[in-house]
């Protein structure tokens, strides 16, 4: 008998996703970004739904090779560039296009002998995370160039504060002075640049977030998303309280009246936030409720007042199609981006069939 806890993931809204980015960015290629599986979602339904996708980006090795063996035949864009100096042999194996992000990195591809790789020289615009410092950029693409084993070279940066009004208006500006002129193609743009900074859409975006249907933004959602993941459960039991009574380890919700209780089966060994306080919402049986008391690691409880008709066995929306992940993430003090990659593998999934473009919802 399963686990009534499921996670449905639909390729068509992945689809839609993509489509949404391609009308945003209509004269760029798109690099769908799919690392930490695919956000959550499993790299299976992310080759359906991004079929279109121009390339897949990831940062695992292992993920290049699952997508190679799944049958990706275009662009893989290693993010994290090669980890040791055999990732270069492997990158020109499964025709993977490699970040070089700094000096290091730089002396391993002057050193490899083997087919000519693709590679992309990532530049520091301010994230101060990867990338050698924009102002090298003329030498190091000049000295990429020179190498043996380097058959083009392409220029990115990623930008700290792309989600804020004007917030990547200086990172675009260095980029664009320190990469004048030089050969090669342009990625600059995640989720939030591809919305909000038309400017830096350059020859290839790379959305993440946006195209499994959540928000790259604080407190705002764009229009036209689709949820690709719904996450539900069940409830498994029902608990009457009296005034008094608490739900939960340390009994930190106290009924301040009678009340009926439902509890899920969904905690945060599954990956649901184990610090979202009560209130957070949660739908049952399709109306919204909250949740009360402390997440444990099997399960949660959650407030079924005015839910009269609801008992065990009733459905349960976590998030997805008609809860949120962005409103559940805003409630716990987070963001989608973590409550979709943080879904736990004893967490089944459930891949939606996939309908030919053009035929019903899809
Ligand atoms: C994860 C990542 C992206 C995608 O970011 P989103 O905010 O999810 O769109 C793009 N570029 C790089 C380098 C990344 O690591």
């Amino acid at each position: 008998m399963p686990r009534p806890l499921l996670a449905r993931i639909d390729p068509g809204a992945l689809r839609r996703n993509l489509l949404e980015v391609r009308r945003h960015a209509p004269r760029s290629r798109i690099w769908a970004v799919v690392k930490a599986q695919a956000y959550g979602h499993g790299l299976e339904a992310a080759m359906l739904g991004f079929a279109q996708a121009d390339g897949l980006a990831v940062i695992e090795f292992e993920a290049a090779q699952r997508l190679r063996e799944l049958g990706w035949s275009r662009p893989i864009l290693m993010l994290e560039g090669p980890f040791e100096t055999a990732d270069c042999e492997l990158a020109a194996h499964l025709d993977l296009t490699l970040v070089v992000h700094d000096r290091e990195r730089l002396e391993w591809l002057r050193a490899y002998r083997g087919p000519a790789l693709a590679v992309y020289l990532k530049l520091n615009t301010g994230l101060n995370r990867l990338g050698i410092p924009a102002q090298s950029a003329r030498a190091v693409h000049g000295l990429l160039r020179s190498f043996e084993g380097v058959r083009s070279v392409s220029l990115m940066t990623h930008f700290a504060n792309s989600d804020l009004p004007q917030g990547a208006d200086e990172a675009l500006a260095e980029f664009e002075r320190c990469t004048q002129g030089l050969e090669g193609e342009r990625s600059l743009s995640n989720s939030a640049a591809v919305w909000k900074v038309p400017t830096s859409h350059a020859d290839w975006v790379r959305p993440g977030i946006v195209l499994y249907g959540a928000s790259p933004f604080a407190g705002y959602r764009p229009e036209g998303l689709s949820a690709a993941m719904t996450l539900r459960s069940e409830l498994i039991a029902v608990q009457t309280l009296e005034p008094g009574d608490a739900v939960g380890y340390g009994s930190t919700f106290v009924a301040p009246k009678a009340m009926r209780i439902g509890i899920v089966a969904c905690g945060y060994a599954d990956g649901y936030p184990r610090h979202a306080p009560t209130g957070t919402p949660v739908l049952v049986d399709g109306q919204r409720s909250r949740l009360v008391g402390r997440v444990s690691m099997d399960m949660l409880a959650v407030d079924l007042s005015g839910l009269e008709a609801s008992g065990v066995g009733s459905p349960v929306e976590l998030w997805g199609a008609s809860l949120s992940v962005d409103e559940v993430a805003a409630a716990a003090g987070t963001i989608g981006y973590e409550l979709l990659c943080a879904l736990a593998p004893r967490v089944r999934r459930e891949i939606l069939p996939l309908a030919e473009p053009g035929q019903g919802a899809s």
